[in-house]
């Protein structure tokens, strides 16, 4: 199996970063986090450096202009933790990250999720020394925030079913052929958030570390396995694409994208009522009210599904295989609710 992040679990992490980083030491974070985390660096601090922006040009210039540094750390969520791994690329520096919330698999991907021309691509290539998960800072997150992170495994559910029917039909991918292997390996971090549902949605110790040993296997699992998606993904995130192509919207990730499991695992006829259960222990918000789009916009998403993933040359999915009609739309809107 290939190597994932190293990965420490603890309180009063980030303190001891003065005591052993390279100094001086670059510090990338979000400028509403700073006040916390101020106190716990020394005179080998420089920056810190305020996430502003994800477009290239501007980072290409914030990073010609940061003065020397030894080492770079992340502090923050998904965008210090990938500006800092871009800083951390550009300027072949070592790397230690903190993520402050388990909302998304950031810390645990090798590329950072960066914008040309507003359009997100991933570039870059950083593995950090090591990843250190404090439970107090998590859990001092929006528990709401938190709880989102079961989007990017929960998805495995619909995906697993998508990449079977694919290849049952002859549709799938030449380059990613069905590997039995591989998804019984994405199931066991799926099965490790089903079986702590309860833990995550009370943001246990327990359950911050359910969940971030899944997004640290995810995070690094699109590039073990050769680029391939397959295991990962699926039409339940498509659903979350054309929604957002649709309404130009900033969602939190997993709220989306779980609302996507649920969508299409009844449209795969894949046990939809348990994996919402799943979905309602955990808490994770997944109606469109809870993510300020309406029901009539989640519908057109769907409605014009399968042209959106044609156009954007996806792959063969539920999505290609089987018809939306305003019958199943009208049977989700009651099942889902608003
Ligand atoms: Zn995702």
């Amino acid at each position: 199996m290939p190597e994932l992040f190293q990965t420490v679990y603890g309180r009063g992490l980030v303190a001891e970063f003065k005591t052993y980083v390279h100094r001086p030491y670059l510090v990338v974070t979000m400028e509403d986090l700073w006040p916390r985390f101020a106190d716990d660096f020394d005179d080998g601090l420089v920056g810190p450096l305020f996430v502003s922006s994800l477009e290239r040009t501007d980072l290409e210039r914030i990073v010609a202009g940061l003065p020397t540094c030894e080492s770079v750390i992340g502090l923050g969520g998904g965008q210090a933790l990938d500006v800092a791994k871009y800083v951390a690329w550009k300027r072949r520096l070592p790397l230690f990250q903190v993520p402050t919330a388990m909302s998304v698999n950031a810390a645990w991907g090798q590329r950072a999720a960066v914008r040309i021309d507003g359009v997100i691509r991933y570039v870059a290539y950083a593995v950090p020394e090591a990843v250190y998960v404090d439970f107090d800072v998590v859990r001092s997150a929006p528990p709401d925030l938190n709880r989102s992170g079961v989007g990017d495994i929960l998805c495995y559910w619909t995906g697993h079913w998508d990449w079977k029917m694919a290849a049952e039909t002859g549709k799938v991918e030449d380059r990613w052929p069905y590997d039995e292997a591989l998804v019984a390996e994405a199931r066991v971090a799926l099965d490790r958030v089903i079986d702590a549902a309860d833990e995550i949605h009370a943001v246990s110790d327990a359950g911050i570390r359910a969940l971030a040993e899944s997004l640290r296997w995810g995070g690094s699992s699109f590039h073990n396995a050769g680029w391939n998606p397959r295991h990962i993904e699926g039409a339940e995130h498509f659903v979350f694409y054309n929604l957002e192509y649709l309404t130009g919207k900033h969602f939190l990730h997993g709220q989306p994208v779980t609302l996507g499991v649920l969508l299409m695992s009844d449209l795969q006829g894949n046990r939809p009522e348990v994996i919402k259960a799943v979905a309602d222990r955990i808490g994770v918000r997944y109606r469109p009210s809870e993510m300020g789009v309406t029901w009539d916009q989640v519908g057109e998403a769907l409605r014009t599904l399968k042209a959106y993933v044609e156009r954007a040359g996806l792959w063969y999915t539920v999505a290609s295989e089987r018809p939306v009609t305003e019958d199943w739309i009208s049977r989700m809107h009651d099942w889902i609710g608003d």
